[in-house]
């Protein structure tokens, strides 16, 4: 183990001099560690230390980092041909992961918009419910309906359908579009979903569903607005209300999408076909930055039929080859294991392992879900205080307000899963 050195401390300093780190101070921006190489499971800092990575990079990197299956698709993507625009053109990458994507959900989502971020697939659906309703002639129908407790990114449009406390919807004042909020779903994974959970969301759809475009949920797992998991029987509900009051209803399953619930798609808990579909996050395996939204038939069909006869829509990096070939190598990899397996293996693990923090007072709940872990504590934690302590343990945690969690890897060994467990109880212990 070096020191750092003093390239490594003029280095910080610069980072500090000019970086705008996310959901940070510009001019102290907490704890920043340095990070020099990553490989399998692990991130190597630049004071020579190896940290096991339970956050798979924000949960993209199922596969782990530097795999040489995927570096080696991205190298040979890279010698043909790394980028060309979308407008008028067309490449074999782009063609084979969208057979890929609509081979590998619900049968009816058969058109795929490929964008660049989770938050900009989100607009882009949000966009395409709003213009699909222009086009058949209910120019009305423009807002949203979205869950308390939900994250569906950053930009204003994707903002405005987040929870609006941890959202921070007042601080943006009127730039924020005013969007209607269900509750949270409260019917717990495993059970059924009492009428008495529908009770708001349905008295929202029947009272003003003609101003409503579609209804916006992630799917059994609410992610960064929370980290809930609910019943999948809410979704049947969901689908047969919009049904019958005529609103679309996106999935966003950036977060959940390639197998991080145990299921491919979390939607096939429920059975569910949503008219739009967004993915992003591990779509690439965390290798290139990358995001896709899928429509039915009837939004495309409704949108080429409707004044401007096509979706408006189409960012500059559309479609990119390498990011398009790391996700078609990303998703091989994934399909070619027994990965329900790993991901099984994995929820066990994960469950025994945080297990003991149920005994502690200043734990609220801990649960689990395919390769999700979390403790819920009852107070926030303070972050310039607890990153330190993962540091560490060895261990790369990155907790969010109340909630200390990890989605690794699915290539963690259980020797590391344990690690990694085994050091989420030891910081929270202290706390
Ligand atoms: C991360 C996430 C987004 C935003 O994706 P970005 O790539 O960060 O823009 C949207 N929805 C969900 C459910 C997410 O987890």
């Amino acid at each position: 183990m070096s020191a750092p050195d003093n390239h490594w401390e003029q280095m910080l300093a610069d980072d500090r001099a000019h970086i705008w780190h996310p959901y940070a101070q510009a001019s102290d921006p907490g704890f920043i560690t340095p990070v020099v190489g990553a490989n399998g499971v692990r991130l190597q800092l630049a004071d020579g230390r190896e940290l096991i990575d339970g956050m798979a990079s924000w949960w993209c990197a199922i596969h782990g980092y530097n795999h040489p299956v995927m570096n080696r698709a991205v190298q040979q993507q890279l010698e043909t041909m790394s980028h060309v625009m979308f407008g008028g053109l067309t490449h074999p990458p782009a063609i084979k992961l969208a057979a890929m994507l609509v081979d590998l959900t619900p049968e009816g989502l058969n058109r795929v918009f490929f964008s660049d971020s989770g938050s900009v697939s989100v607009e882009v659906a949000m966009k395409m419910a709003i213009q699909y309703w222009q086009a058949i002639g209910k120019p009305g129908k423009q807002k949203m309906v979205a869950l308390r407790s939900g994250y569906h990114g950053d930009t204003l449009a994707t903002m405005s359908v987040c929870d609006p406390v941890t959202g921070m919807h007042h601080l943006f004042g009127d730039v924020v579009l005013k969007q209607f909020f269900a509750p949270a779903p409260d019917c717990a994974f495993d059970g059924p979903c009492p009428e008495s959970d529908m009770e708001e969301i349905s008295d929202i759809l029947a009272r003003h569903h003609e101003e409503i475009a579609a209804v916006i949920v992630e799917p059994v797992v609410q992610g960064a607005g929370g980290m809930r998991f609910y019943s999948p029987d809410y979704l049947r509900k969901l689908r047969a209300l919009c049904d019958a009051f005529d609103v679309l209803l996106i999935f966003d399953e950036i977060a959940t999408g390639f197998g991080r619930t145990g299921k491919l798609f979390a939607l096939e808990h429920a059975g569910v076909e949503p008219d739009l579909l967004c993915l992003g996050k591990s779509l690439t395996g965390g290798y290139m930055t990358l995001a896709a939204t899928i429509a039915n038939d009837r939004i495309a069909e409704g949108i080429d039929g409707g004044e401007a006869g096509a979706f408006m829509h189409g960012p500059t990096f559309m479609g990119n080859p390498l990011a398009c070939a790391s996700a078609i190598a990303s998703i091989e990899l994934l399909l070619s294991q027994p990965w329900q397996r790993t991901v099984a293996r994995l929820q066990t693990e994960l469950e025994q392992g945080l297990a003991p923090a149920r005994d502690f007072e200043q734990v609220a709940d801990v649960r689990t879900l395919g390769a999700i872990g979390v403790i819920e504590l009852k107070e926030a934690v303070n972050m310039r205080e607890v990153q330190p302590m993962f540091v560490e343990q060895g261990i790369w945690i990155r907790p969010f307000g109340k909630l200390v969690y990890t989605m690794p890897p699915f290539i963690m060994n259980s020797e590391d899963t344990a690690s990694v467990t085994a050091g989420m109880l030891e910081v929270v212990a202290r706390l």
